[in-house]
């Protein structure tokens, strides 16, 4: 069966975020390891951590995401905040091993002012520090792929490409793809020929065993947009039946599905819940 879950937030103590998982019925999670929108963080606790654990393990949730919090960006060419990034993209995979974590979920980054190869050349650097910096770590870096919004770069296959080809330890290299941003970027996920043309292509330009993680998502923006807007599955651009055929698309099936749905009311996560579980019982095509 296909798993799912979705991104748990953790405010309130991370402790309580395993219930709030099991509460969704989730057999996978992402979650941010502190508050994502700044750049202080405090470390967590050795009683926390036993605890979440624990919690994990008997709840049956795995894999165990880590997402980057939003301001790190490795692609900068500002070099105070390109060392604030890595350093804080390992502590990250420091967080993710104590919890026993396997990824750590990467945004490539916007280039501001640099170019495009310039701003992956940066990327392709920060990532080798990382790896070389922690490693003797099990922990593996998720690489995103972006809407293309603003000066992000990462929205073409080829860019994630550009970056794979330039990493050192391929062994800690891997992509996940979020649905939305593909949309936005160009990449057709409603018709199951357009599907199967998108994965092709990323085939070509990364190839499937670097595939590691679905980012879930319906999209608000219209096909192409570069507006990087989540929606709940089945109610944005991707549609309904889009989203069942990314879901039911055979070689998706082995994959985790993470949700980053919007999350205005407390019914939201419900609402999606339901709609996920109607296709996952939907026969698989090819
Ligand atoms: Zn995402």
């Amino acid at each position: 069966m296909i798993k799912f879950g979705f991104h748990i937030p953790i405010s309130g103590g991370i402790t309580k975020m395993p219930f709030r998982a099991r509460e969704l019925e989730c057999q996978t999670i992402q979650i941010f390891s502190r508050n994502p929108r700044g750049w202080k963080y405090s470390p967590l606790r050795k009683n926390e951590i036993e605890q979440v654990r624990k919690d994990i393990e008997s709840f049956k949730i795995d894999p165990l995401f880590i997402h980057m919090p939003y301001l790190p960006n490795p692609a900068s060419l500002d070099k105070s905040i390109y060392k604030r990034s890595i350093d804080s993209m390992i502590e990250e995979v420091k967080r993710a091993e104590s919890l026993k974590a396997g990824y750590v979920n990467v945004h490539i980054g916007k280039k501001m002012d640099a170019g495009l190869e310039q701003g992956l050349k940066r990327v392709i650097q920060a990532l080798n520090t990382v790896m070389d910096r922690t490693k003797n770590s099990f922990v593996t870096l998720l690489v995103e792929n972006t809407a293309g919004q603003g000066s992000e770069i990462g929205n073409l296959f080829e860019h994630i490409g550009f970056i794979k080809a330039g990493i050192e330890n391929k062994n800690r290299f891997s992509v996940c793809l979020d649905t939305a941003h593909l949309f936005a970027a160009g990449y057709d996920l409603r018709a199951r020929d357009s599907i199967r043309k998108t994965f092709q292509e990323f085939e070509r330009y990364i190839g499937w065993e670097y595939l590691k993680c679905i980012h879930y998502n319906d999209s608000k923006s219209h096909l192409g947009s570069r507006v990087d807007r989540h929606d709940h599955i089945g109610k944005g651009k991707i549609g309904q039946e889009g989203m069942k055929n990314i879901m039911t698309y055979k070689k998706l099936s082995h994959l985790p599905f993470i949700l980053e749905t919007p999350k205005d009311t407390d019914q939201d996560d419900r609402m999606n819940l339901e709609t996920v579980k109607s296709f996952q019982n939907a026969s698989l095509w090819e």
